[in-house]
């Protein structure tokens, strides 16, 4: 038997090197898990049927020093891998099959990744808690009467019920950190343009960026290095540095946080959290980010503007889902009417109002100068802290239905997440403490922030914190 409980990408990469066990049996022991489990997680969508045929290739690849070889891995359902079905948890895209791989995914299969299958999503990344997949609810693994978050909640929901080693997301907002804090692992966004779009299904195309689920720093460490780099197939695809100085000074940003509606326990985890830090000889003060009251509301404008153009492709001619109507117009309307679920008709009505000429200026406009001055506040903390610290969301997984009928106090998830993507920063978050809840305990995380390109001190701060 295999302890998947305590595995991580390391130990099962050094047993595997041993001959412990061979990287068959690995795969075998997530499918047994995901058998007896992911009926009631519902954390994927499919599980291909050629592990086993990966899984011999893999085992080929098996030596020191090839971290990856024989890793078994689940990818979130809006990335492509060539043959096999993606549908970004949308109707739209029922049947669709992809004609290439992604460049990420292609590079984790080079290194010899095991790829059990795709993992539930809100409908084209769009959520906060899985709900809005047209393919039914995640459950969270610690309490299945809860949203594991989202929209990479089956990504999470997997890595932390043991039904895969690690996963890949995609964060646009905080689709990555928010249910890697709900389901208590470790969740990286890394910064925008290090890895490579090709072949993820675009949301809002200026914030978009994948990034790994695992349950170490180390392990995200190893994923992120196997994933970054500049890609040919994206032309705002960048090699990070991840060089400077690094001087263990964090920033709180005090203000911002005190503006109340953070649960309480999550406010005792993290002021716990920040005197770890000190005791580990960092440096804490506070900053100032004068705009950062205004991060949520930009996100909303701009994010719609750019999902609204980029799901303008699903037309019901080129991809997917065709609905016969009168005529030209009558197909489109039939097949993006029936294809599409609320939210996403939602944010192309609120994307296409926000561009609209007359609009255009008041809302988009607007929303892109505070962008700017955003990332001018960042620039100026982060010439003289290397860290920004907050907790990655208000509070615990929430109830599955909570939330689902109030768009606005869902939006709200994203209050601490999606700043690093309009700005472009890395964000990592790692797990902090759990608030007891009747017999259960829900966890939830701190985030880290850093500079363009510093990767590395999230790692750095990261594994002082966690230990590994
Ligand atoms: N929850 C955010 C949203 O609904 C973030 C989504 C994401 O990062 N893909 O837009």
């Amino acid at each position: 038997m295999i302890d998947l409980s305590s595995l991580t990408i390391k130990k099962a990469h050094e047993a595997l090197v041993r001959g412990e066990y061979t990287v068959r049996e690995l795969v075998n022991a997530y499918l047994d898990e995901i058998r007896a489990r992911d009926g009631d997680i519902h954390a994927y969508l499919e599980v291909y049927e050629d592990v086993m045929a990966q899984a011999d290739e893999a085992q080929k690849k098996v030596s020191a020093g090839n971290l990856l070889a024989g890793i078994p891995m689940a990818i979130k359902d809006n990335m492509l891998l060539e043959g096999k079905v993606a549908t970004s948890g949308s109707k739209i895209l029922t049947g669709y099959v992809a004609p290439y791989t992604a460049t990420a995914v292609q590079k984790l299969k080079d290194a010899g990744v095991v790829f059990l299958g795709r993992t539930n999503m809100d409908e084209f990344a769009m959520g906060s808690s899985t709900e809005n997949s047209a393919f039914g609810v995640t459950k969270n693994p610690h309490d299945t009467s809860r949203v594991a978050g989202g929209s990479s909640g089956g990504s999470a929901a997997a890595v932390a019920a043991h039904l895969a080693l690690a996963s890949l997301g995609s964060d646009t907002g905080g689709s990555i950190r928010q249910p890697a804090s709900h389901c208590g692992i470790v969740g990286l966004k890394p910064t925008y343009g290090s890895v490579s779009r090709h072949g993820l299904m675009a949301m809002g195309s200026s914030l978009d960026i994948i990034g790994p689920f695992t349950r170490t720093v180390s392990d995200a460490e190893t994923l992120f290095n196997a994933l970054k780099g500049k890609d040919r197939y994206d032309s705002t695809s960048i090699d990070v540095s991840m060089a400077g100085p690094f001087r263990k000074k964090i920033g709180i940003p005090r203000r911002f946080l005190t503006n109340g509606g953070i649960d309480a326990d999550v406010v005792a985890g993290f002021e716990a959290a920040i005197a770890r830090y000190q005791s580990l000889g960092y440096e804490v003060c506070d900053i100032e980010l004068p705009h950062i009251e205004y991060a949520l509301a930009v996100y909303y404008v701009l994010m719609p503007a750019e999902v609204s153009t980029n799901l303008a492709r699903f037309d019901g001619m080129r991809y997917g889902l065709h609905k016969e109507g009168m005529d030209l117009m009558g197909d489109y309307l039939l097949s993006r009417g029936e294809g599409f679920g609320r939210e996403a008709r939602r944010r192309i009505m609120l994307g296409s109002y926000v561009l609209s000429s007359g609009y255009y200026d008041a809302y988009y406009n607007k929303a892109a100068s505070v962008r700017e001055l955003l990332k001018s506040d960042f620039a100026k903390v982060f010439s003289d802290v290397d860290i920004i610290l907050t907790p990655t969301t208000p509070a615990p997984a929430f109830k599955i239905g909570e939330k689902a009928s109030d768009p606005v106090a869902m939006y709200l998830e994203d209050i601490f997440t999606v700043t690093a993507n309009l700005v472009g920063i890395p964000a990592l978050s790692v797990p902090a403490g759990a608030k007891k809840v009747g017999n259960t305990q829900l966890p939830f995380g701190i985030q880290l922030m850093a500079s363009h390109e510093r990767e590395d001190i999230l790692f750095s701060a990261g594994k002082d914190f966690m230990g590994e």
